[in-house]
């Protein structure tokens, strides 16, 4: 496994690869790897010939107020973890590599990066489709993979590869989840002991909601109203946002249809989480 930090030896060590007509594929990460990352790492390893992750802790989707100097950082884990699935590329380039001094150009998905995480997050979604068409440029995947745990930014991908005309194949994995149902988070760490035990209320939110829909519920408005119950319930933490959206244009369901996802994120102290559900798979014969 090569472990590259500059974009020359990248590309130098990808042409090779390329030459020989290999199927490239992408898992771009900030890092501080768990099985959600590994989870798109063995499908890549099962679905290329090459896999590259990348490692990069992107400042521009970041705001002024948000968590950058904390994120959590293991290289040398990563590393490890990495050379076990058999990754044959790891990208862990420095800021200044990414971003050198007079950098001004940025590529924004406008309608479905607006609400939900768009919202409370300004310049997040801007931040995240720019490192990823960089990342796309340097690596010319042929195939990319992004989890389901973070919805709205593999919506917003999905958008730009299409609008762009980018000739690479999305690959968006399930979420990978604790056994009491948590999405696996780099930032779960942040959360203390009864934290840790108030965050299942995403995920016990989420089950709550499918089961309604299973058993015949169809308005948004009466779910988001049980979603906030629950929450109102756990002293812990604060719900931030709600809504149940079309899964490609991400516009507010007037029923649900079954190409709907509830999103959902809430601070818990104050750690930020976010999680989602699709309702596909419930709404069955009731329709
Ligand atoms: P991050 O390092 O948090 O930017 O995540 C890198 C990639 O891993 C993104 O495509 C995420 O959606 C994905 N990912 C993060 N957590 C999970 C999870 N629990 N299950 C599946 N994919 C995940």
């Amino acid at each position: 496994m090569e472990v590259l930090e500059t974009v020359s030896d990248l590309r130098e060590t990808l042409s090779a690869f390329r030459s020989s007509g290999k199927k490239i594929g992408l898992v771009p990460t900030m890092g501080y790897l768990h099985e959600g990352h590994y989870s798109l790492i063995r499908a890549a390893r099962r679905e290329c010939e090459v896999v590259v992750v990348s490692i990069f802790v992107n400042p521009t989707q970041f705001g002024p107020a948000e968590d950058l100097d904390q994120y959590p950082q293991d290289l040398a884990g990563d590393c490890q973890g990495c050379r076990k699935e058999g990754v044959d590329i790891v990208f862990a380039p420095a800021v200044e590599e990414m971003y050198p001094s007079g950098f001004q150009t940025y590529v924004t998905v406008e309608e479905v990066t607006k609400d939900y995480c768009g919202r409370y997050r300004p310049g997040h979604f801007r931040g995240v489709t720019t490192v990823v068409i960089k990342l796309f440029n340097m690596v010319a995947p042929d195939v990319a993979y992004f989890g389901e745990k973070d919805f709205q930014q593999s919506v917003a991908v999905r958008r730009m590869v299409a609008d762009l005309d980018l000739p690479i194949e999305i690959r968006v994995l399930p979420t990978v989840r604790e056994r009491d149902g948590l999405a696996m988070s780099s930032r779960n760490r942040y959360l203390s002991g009864p934290e840790r035990a108030a965050a299942t209320v995403l995920f016990r939110t989420l089950q709550m909601a499918r089961e309604k829909v299973s058993i015949g519920e169809r308005f948004p408005r009466r779910i988001l109203d049980a979603v906030q119950e629950v929450f109102d319930a756990e002293p812990l933490v604060r719900l931030q946002y709600a809504g149940i959206a079309d899964d490609d244009t991400l516009e507010p369901a007037e029923r649900i249809e079954g190409h709907e996802h509830l999103l959902l994120a809430a601070f818990v102290g104050e750690t930020r989480l976010i999680d989602n559900a699709s309702f596909a798979d419930v709404v069955g014969d009731n329709r």
